[in-house]
């Protein structure tokens, strides 16, 4: 049927296509769709229920595999959210966004479904069933990527610590939801840091690192060995991606072809880690140099 005269319509869709713009690192945002109710319904621990964000962090990594090494370079969860920044070079789908979302999305919650039982064993998959939505913002500094990672794991903080005071209220404090609300209304951080600690010995500072910091997904390029990419090019053991890596802007001046090649081999190796530190503070980012460039 090519050239029927049906053909014409596919221009519209050009015409309306939109490519991200180019040289801008690309975040892609997804969030549960009314996890208010999926979580109620899936009966999740309050405040954190630790099974969820651990399925949560193994749908993200998938995210990681699926679309190989030189896509994402950091990403970044919390609660029933997951930011994913592409690398500023990226052209998969010659950057088209709904390509791009669409397709992360679709990542995510075929693997969020597909794990689920591994992460709840007595709790089947019930309806509501998980569904995520998606949306790309385009950012042009590494400074506007760090400002945005900083505000989502600012929001986790502030988040994390009202509902955590919220849930000592109902679950050790007896309160109801509401009465619960009406004691935080107005408070400060300090104020709901005294309440956990003087009515329930809580030191915020003890709850899990993975609740206070949220997860932080990236290759662990430091932790793979210089010799392993060497001694596998001396063998000819076919090792190498299917598309470049991109490597370092850094790292590459200055430096051999064969140098630069071996580096890219040694990122596209690096295994995918989930940490839960600061990634408001320069030290992440100083000591982690790979990641965003
Ligand atoms: P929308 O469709 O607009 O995103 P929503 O109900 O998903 O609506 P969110 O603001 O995204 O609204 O809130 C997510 C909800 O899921 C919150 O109520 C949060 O407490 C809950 N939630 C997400 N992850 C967990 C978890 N690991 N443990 C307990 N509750 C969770
Ligand atoms: P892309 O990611 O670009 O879409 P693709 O491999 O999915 O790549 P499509 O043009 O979407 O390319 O083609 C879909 C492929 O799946 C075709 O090869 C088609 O024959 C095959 N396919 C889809 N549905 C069926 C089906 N029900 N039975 C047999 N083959 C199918
Ligand atoms: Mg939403
Ligand atoms: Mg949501
Ligand atoms: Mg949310
Ligand atoms: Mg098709
Ligand atoms: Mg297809």
């Amino acid at each position: 049927m090519a050239n029927s005269k049906f053909e014409y319509v596919k221009h519209f869709e050009q015409s309306n296509a939109t490519h991200l713009l180019p040289n801008t690192y690309i975040v892609i945002r997804i969030d549960g769709r009314s996890f208010h109710r999926f979580t109620a319904v899936h009966e999740f621990t309050k405040p954190n229920d630790i099974r969820a964000l651990s399925l949560m962090n193994a749908a993200a990594k998938a995210v990681f595999h699926d679309l190989g090494g030189e896509v994402v370079s950091i990403a970044y969860g919390v609660s029933d959210e997951f930011s994913f920044i592409l690398r500023k070079e990226c052209n998969l789908f010659e950057r088209r966004e709904a390509k791009l979302v669409t397709t992360v999305v679709s990542i995510f919650t075929a693997y969020y479904v597909s794990l689920w039982a591994e992460y709840f064993p007595d709790k089947p998959l019930q309806r509501p069933l998980p569904t995520f939505d998606g949306r790309a913002v385009c950012y042009p500094s590494i400074e506007n990527v760090r400002d945005y990672l900083s505000w989502r794991q600012a929001d986790c903080h502030i988040n994390n610590l009202y509902n955590t005071t919220f849930w000592a209220l109902i679950q050790q404090g007896g309160m109801t939801a509401q009465e619960a609300e009406k004691e935080l209304m107005g408070t400060l951080s300090k104020d709901k840091n005294e309440i956990l600690f003087s009515r329930f010995g809580i030191n915020y500072n003890n709850e899990e690192e993975i609740f206070r910091k949220g997860s932080i997904i990236y290759r662990n390029y430091a932790a793979v060995p210089d010799s392993t990419a060497e001694t596998e090019e001396k063998a000819g053991a076919e090792t190498a991606p299917t598309t470049t890596v991109t490597v370092p802007a850094e790292t590459q001046k200055g430096k051999s072809r064969s140098q630069q090649k071996r580096e890219a081999k040694k990122l596209a190796k690096a295994e995918v880690v989930v940490e839960h530190v600061d990634i408001i503070k320069d030290t992440f980012w100083e000591t982690r140099p790979w990641i965003i460039h």
